[in-house]
């Protein structure tokens, strides 16, 4: 049994900003209603999933939102308590929080610092670029009192990554977002290009606030900062995505996954759904309260969600990114009144990306290839595996360089290239 994730959405959608392009806005008009996690339902659901996940030994939990710190410091406390009394010796336990990083202050640092928290920031850019969508509900940008949370998470040696949403504001600005990032020293970086859609109501087609043709050249641009001369210093998920499919390993990123495979969405109440993309009551696979976790995550209904992707519609067939792209995301399809389904919106911007960048990806795996057989042979894989390295410690290989920039670098030591050999 593959791992299972869970991801809670600790208030649903409130939110302490207003971003201009967020696709959980218009849900909030009107709204007065104060939304908050259930813990009677989590006392429910934590024994269930600590026993699901008990015989492949891992437990991974995803804290969203919204602005998911609204629902305080004082309930992780008492979740990640609850966490550790629930567990099965041996488990090895995750969790990732994605905020926005105003609310954080020293007591959270200390927390997530001590529990292991993996924090993704969210943050487009540089102020200028940053605050022109991202402000608050008084129509303040937010850049300041971001950048005010990654130095609390950085005091406390907290590990993040930073989130970017690509939209009008900074998709023609590739190089000053580099230029900004590796400034700030931020090495594991995703982009997402806004879409403007309802998750609430999956049977309507998405509106885009970029097209595919600025999107494909945003990428090639960004590639182009990324690759340096075959050896990139910094993660870029969406590459280090590629790069999995393109060493025929599976691909962490669903999008260009094999099958929709991602994580339970669990609603503040307890409402569970296949992806965060469709909480609608379609594809609501039941309820905490009166569903047992096993009987949703084997559901008939969650496997016709993970096998959605296909059969690839038409136009993906003879494609020959295919292998690589894997047909992008379902919900960026649009269903035609026959029922045939057209390529994903994106399509043009991965064909522009893929035709420009194949070449040096190529020689990327190689490269990965070569070093793969080099750990093989001095046996370092089972060093990492065994070990608990930190980013910082002195690298196993012996180099006396930090692992971070030996055999830990960002492209190196993704889990996939274990895996490819394990
Ligand atoms: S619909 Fe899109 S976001 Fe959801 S699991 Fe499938 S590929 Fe991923
Ligand atoms: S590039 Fe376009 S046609 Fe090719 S697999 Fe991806 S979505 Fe389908």
């Amino acid at each position: 049994m593959p791992p299972l994730s869970v991801l809670f959405k600790t208030v649903s959608t409130d939110c302490n900003l207003d971003c201009s392009y967020c696709y959980y806005r218009q849900s909030l008009e009107g709204m007065r209603v104060r939304r908050r996690i259930d813990r009677g339902m989590l006392e429910v659901l934590l024994p269930q999933y600590m026993e699901y996940v008990a015989d492949v030994g891992q437990a991974g939990f995803a804290w969203q939102g919204g602005e998911p710190t609204l629902v305080g410091l004082d309930f992780f406390r008492w979740v990640v308590d609850l966490q550790e009394g629930h567990a099965r010796r041996g488990t090895a336990i995750s969790n990732a929080l994605q905020t926005n990083g105003v609310l954080l202050d020293d007591a959270w640092g200390s927390f997530l610092r001590h529990h292991n928290f993996l924090v993704g920031i969210s943050l487009d850019g540089p102020a200028e670029v940053h605050d022109i969508a991202r402000k608050d509900r008084g129509g303040h940008g937010s850049f300041r009192r971001v950048m005010a949370g990654v130095d609390v998470l950085r005091r406390h040696g907290v590990d993040f990554n930073c989130l970017c949403v690509v939209g009008p504001h900074n998709v023609h600005r590739t190089r000053e977002l580099m230029r900004f990032f590796r400034s700030e020293g931020f090495s594991h970086i995703q982009f997402m290009p806004a879409m403007d859609f309802q998750s609430t109501e999956p049977e309507k087609p998405a509106a885009y606030s970029i097209d595919p043709e600025e999107y494909g050249e945003f990428l090639v641009q960004l590639f182009d900062e990324w690759y340096q001369d075959g050896k990139p210093r910094i993660s870029i998920r969406t590459f280090d995505s590629f790069l999995q499919s393109y060493l025929g390993a599976p691909n962490e990123l669903c999008v260009h996954g094999d099958s929709c495979t991602a994580a339970l969405v669990v609603e503040y109440n307890g409402d569970v759904y296949p992806c965060d993309f469709f909480v609608h009551p379609s594809w609501r696979l039941g309820n905490i309260l009166s569903h047992s976790l096993r009987s949703m995550a084997e559901s008939d209904e969650r496997a016709r969600f993970v096998g959605q992707k296909h059969p690839l519609p038409v136009e993906c067939q003879p494609c020959e990114w295919k292998a690589v792209c894997r047909g992008g995301c379902p919900r960026n399809r649009i269903t035609l009144e026959d029922g045939r389904q057209t390529s994903e919106y994106f399509c043009r911007s991965y064909k522009r990306f893929f035709s420009y960048a194949d070449g040096r990806l190529r020689s990327l795996c190689e490269r990965v290839i070569s070093r793969l057989r080099y750990l093989q042979q001095s046996q370092l894989i089972e060093v990492k595996s065994r070990s608990r390295l930190g980013r910082n410690d002195p690298c196993p290989c012996g180099s006396g360089r930090k692992h971070k920039v030996c055999c830990g670098d960002p492209v190196l030591s993704q889990s996939y290239v274990f895996r490819q050999v394990g």
